[in-house]
């Protein structure tokens, strides 16, 4: 199968995942650099909505496919986001989770290897499970339940890494693999399930902020334009270098804190309940970013309340709700 056109310097790139919240920014963003991509997705919790300004685009291709089975095309790059990431969604049929994950990365890794295409792979910072390591950096092992509800999610990630580490050793396939730390912005699904889109939809809403736990556990937001620079540049390094590399944000909150700044930021009447906190909830997650920094020169640039503003601007327009 062949894109439709190739850009004129560009590649041709495989963005699977590509109808979902951070493949449709990087499909836009690789359109727009001139490449011709291709977004595979089987819209689990990706839409056509996410991606209807590029689907006219002469150098953009949208295949329905699932990367459980196998797919041969003619590219340059590969970049394997396949996967949902909401807790509630990879939760949901968790047998399928893992397929896409360890399926997935197999047949993305075969086509690698016969185009000998450099191949990039989102993976999580879920391989460190609940750490004893803080902040956690690549050189952690990590702390994952093998058996636990999570384990869909974090052991198929991680096999996805062992996968990729293997191709890279055996057959020399050019990987990348980065370990992504909680990211959020416009184009989250409202009923994602994941916390800051939550937040914002029930502040929006009116509607009581759901705070699992006593919301002491924290977690480090990166906005989604700063982690798809990082991605398109760890892509363009040219010394083979696998990784992986963390990309996140290091600004560290309490759920409890992001609750209230999401209250004041959307001046919502809101009130906090909480909610159990899901079994092997982590506990803390911090990235240690040096080796994004040292490798890649990047850090990210947008801190929270900058990037909470222009997500809940997106959700007033999808929603069409007036604030509180
Ligand atoms: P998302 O759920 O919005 O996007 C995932 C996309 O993959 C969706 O479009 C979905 O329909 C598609 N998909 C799922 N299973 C598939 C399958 N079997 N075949 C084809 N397409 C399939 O989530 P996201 O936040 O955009 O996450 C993208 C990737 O980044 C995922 O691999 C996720 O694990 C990883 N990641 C994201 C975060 C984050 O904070 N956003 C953190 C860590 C890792
Ligand atoms: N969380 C919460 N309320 C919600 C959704 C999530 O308090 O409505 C908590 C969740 O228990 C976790 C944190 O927010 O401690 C981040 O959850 P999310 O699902 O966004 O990502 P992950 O747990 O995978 O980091």
């Amino acid at each position: 199968m062949r894109a439709k056109e190739q850009g004129q310097d560009g590649q041709r790139i495989l963005v699977t995942g590509g109808a979902g919240f951070l493949g449709s920014h990087l499909c836009e963003r690789l359109v727009g650099q001139g490449h011709a991509v291709t977004c595979i997705d089987n819209f689990f919790t990706g839409s056509r909505a996410n991606i209807a300004h590029l689907l006219d685009h002469p150098r953009f291709t949208l295949i329905e496919h699932d990367v459980t089975e196998p797919i041969d095309l003619e590219v340059d790059a590969i970049y394997n986001l396949a996967c949902p990431a909401s807790p509630p969604h990879y939760q949901h049929d968790p047998v399928h989770t893992t397929k896409t994950s360890v399926l997935g990365a197999l047949h993305l890794l075969e086509l690698a290897r016969r185009r000998a295409a450099r191949i990039f792979q989102a993976s999580t910072s879920e391989v460190y499970g609940d750490p004893q390591q803080h902040p956690q950096s690549e050189t952690y092992w990590g702390h994952v339940n093998p058996i636990g509800r999570r384990s869909c999610y974090d052991e198929g990630k991680r096999c996805a890494e062992s996968l990729f580490m293997d191709y890279h050793r055996q057959w020399g396939v050019d990987v990348r693999i980065v370990r992504i730390f909680n990211t959020y912005g416009p184009r989250m699904h409202p009923e994602d399930g994941r916390v800051v889109s939550n937040f914002i939809v029930q502040a929006l809403r009116g509607e009581p902020i759901t705070v699992y736990g006593d919301g002491s556990q924290t977690r480090s937001f990166c906005y989604v334009d700063d982690l798809i620079e990082g991605f398109v540049r760890f892509m363009a390094v040219e010394d083979a270098f696998p990784g992986p590399v963390n990309l996140g944000n290091p600004g560290e909150f309490t759920i409890a804190q992001l609750a209230e700044q999401v209250i004041a930021l959307t001046n919502s009447a809101s009130p906090i309940v909480h909610k159990p906190l899901p079994a092997d909830d982590p506990t803390q997650r911090r990235p240690d970013i040096q080796l994004a920094r040292d490798k890649l020169g990047w850090q990210p640039a947008v801190q929270l309340r900058e990037g909470l503003l222009r997500t809940i601007a997106h959700f007033e327009q999808q929603l069409t709700v007036p604030l509180a």
